[in-house]
């Protein structure tokens, strides 16, 4: 026997391929291998012209498994063109044949082979659903594919979306948004609405017990078994807060009686001050200063502005009592001052202007001095205004009001009718007025300098109190002599009338 290794003479691609002859429709006996009886793609022929497959002879030692023959590997080779034809000619049958694809090839064209195993209704094909592992012949995967796998895509006809087939059960029973699900509460709905439901589950949404003094928090749902089952419980709350409330109506009542007290006296308030409004008056108007001759003297600027504000305030106030002959006075009140600048009794003084005529009245008020002076009061006081000067004697007709000593409020003197209108004007220089006041020891006769006697009355007691609703003038001047007090006249009393019962002037 010749022991070698034999060399494969063919180099091309596929030259070891041999096919089982069940594969061809009819193969002559003589061009299988005489080896393993396949019939080779490129077969080697012996000179004793037996045929083996290229991949059987390798390691073969080369005698012929045939016949027995002796030869070299050398000696085997490639057949000759004839018999390549024969195998050429030779039709191949597909691979799925078994399976009945009955699709043949010449074995020449073997590459046509390929082809048609890409669309071969019998080859086996792997299912092409995403997780599943089934094989089958290609013209039934299809139907697998699309009607049989687990592992298709189906939709949900609830919700349209697309699921796994052998998901969709669970989809169903766990997600899907358009199954009906019930609640624990027995409330039935799409999964979707679940969550706005939970907001008001009765068995979710606590309340609290609505019986008074009970205030536990419940689920809404098992309110009714609370109340039913708490009944002696919430009857002996229910009188507590009974007697709570009782208590709390009475002591509303009594709130409710010093409310509409409290009303009242504000009611009355505003009338008084409604009252009030009649009365024109400016505060603290003007300066005072000292003069060489010891004398206190009151200027008052800006009055031609002043006289025309009077007038219209005059206007005004007929207008508010239409037929009242009588009008409403305007007041300008001094600054306060002490009768020696800087001691003394405090005093003011007070401009009446009326329309025809003008008033001037001196006030007494409380001073800083009041305990190291003499009470009462018995100081005789001269007044001028321009040209027209007159004299108060004040000892005779204040003493009764003083007889007990300091007086408990403020005291007025003066005259209703200093002079006329007119002789005001006059008396303004440079848009001013100066008043000058003086006082002196008392004497016993008077000698008015002026036409006239200086007879001054003292003015009733009267109530003083801040004035309601100050125009921008008084406001300003409030603000720079807070203790300044002036008269409240009682409501249907008209200012004028009580001017009219101090004694007539010069
Ligand atoms: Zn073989
Ligand atoms: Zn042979
Ligand atoms: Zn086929
Ligand atoms: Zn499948
Ligand atoms: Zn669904
Ligand atoms: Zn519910
Ligand atoms: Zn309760």
């Amino acid at each position: 026997f010749f022991f070698g290794t034999f060399t494969l003479s063919y180099d091309m691609q596929g030259a070891t391929d041999t096919y089982p002859r069940t594969r061809f429709k009819h193969v002559d006996d003589d061009l299988l291998c005489c080896l393993c009886n396949g019939v080779p793609k490129n077969p080697m022929v012996a000179p004793c012209q037996h045929v083996c497959c290229p991949a059987c002879l390798e390691g073969w030692h080369g005698c012929c498994p045939q016949c027995g023959a002796s030869w070299s590997p050398q000696e085997w080779g490639p057949p000759g063109r004839i018999v390549q034809n024969m195998y050429k000619k030779l039709d191949i049958l597909c691979e799925y044949s078994t399976s009945g694809c009955d699709f043949s090839v010449k074995f020449g064209n073997l590459e046509e082979l390929d082809e048609h195993l890409a669309h071969c209704p019998k080859a086996i094909c792997r299912c092409s659903n995403e997780g599943c592992t089934f094989e089958g012949p290609r013209d039934t995967i299809e139907l697998h594919e699309q009607k049989q796998c687990e592992h298709r895509l189906v939709y949900c006809e609830l919700c349209d979306t697309a699921v796994k087939y052998n998901a969709i059960q669970e989809h169903k029973t766990s997600f899907c948004p358009m199954m009906e699900i019930e609640c624990t509460c027995g409330q039935k709905m799409l999964r979707k609405d679940k969550e706005a439901h939970l907001l008001r589950c009765p068995h979710r949404v606590l309340v609290v017990c609505p019986v008074a003094g009970c205030g536990q928090r419940i689920p809404q749902g098992d309110l009714e078994t609370h109340i039913s089952g708490s009944l002696s419980m919430h009857f002996q709350l229910l009188s507590v807060a009974t007697q709570e409330r009782d208590s709390t109506i009475s002591r509303l009542a009594d709130q409710l009686t010093q409310t509409q007290k409290k009303l009242a006296e504000a009611e009355e308030k505003i009338a008084n001050l409604e009252a009030d409004k009649h009365e024109q008056s400016w505060y603290g108007m003007g300066l005072w200063r000292r003069d060489e001759g010891c004398r206190n003297v009151w200027t008052i600027g800006n009055m031609n502005q002043r006289l025309k504000d009077a007038t219209l305030k005059h206007q005004a106030s007929a207008q508010r009592q239409p037929g009242c002959s009588v009008y409403v006075p305007i007041l300008l009140w001094s600054p306060q001052y002490y009768t020696q600048a800087s001691f003394g009794y405090r005093f003011s003084l007070c401009l009446n202007i009326s329309v025809h005529s003008v008033g001037l009245f001196i006030h007494l008020h409380e001073g800083e001095y009041d305990d190291q002076l003499p009470w009462p009061f018995n100081l005789d006081y001269t007044v001028q205004l321009g040209t027209i000067q007159s004299t108060i004697t004040q000892r005779d007709s204040y003493m009764h009001y003083t007889s007990q000593g300091r007086p408990p409020h403020e005291l007025s003197w003066g005259w209703a009718n200093f002079c006329d209108l007119n002789s005001f004007k006059e008396a303004l220089q440079n848009d001013s007025i100066e008043i000058t006041a003086y006082f002196h020891a008392s004497h016993a006769s008077v000698t008015p300098h002026h036409n006239g006697v200086a007879a001054g009355m003292p003015m009733g007691q009267h109530h003083y109190h801040q004035q309601g609703v100050p125009t921008a003038p008084q406001q300003q001047a409030i603000q720079s002599h807070q203790n300044h007090k002036a008269p409240k006249h009682h409501p249907g009393i008209h200012p004028g009338q009580m001017y009219a019962a101090v004694g007539q002037g010069y």
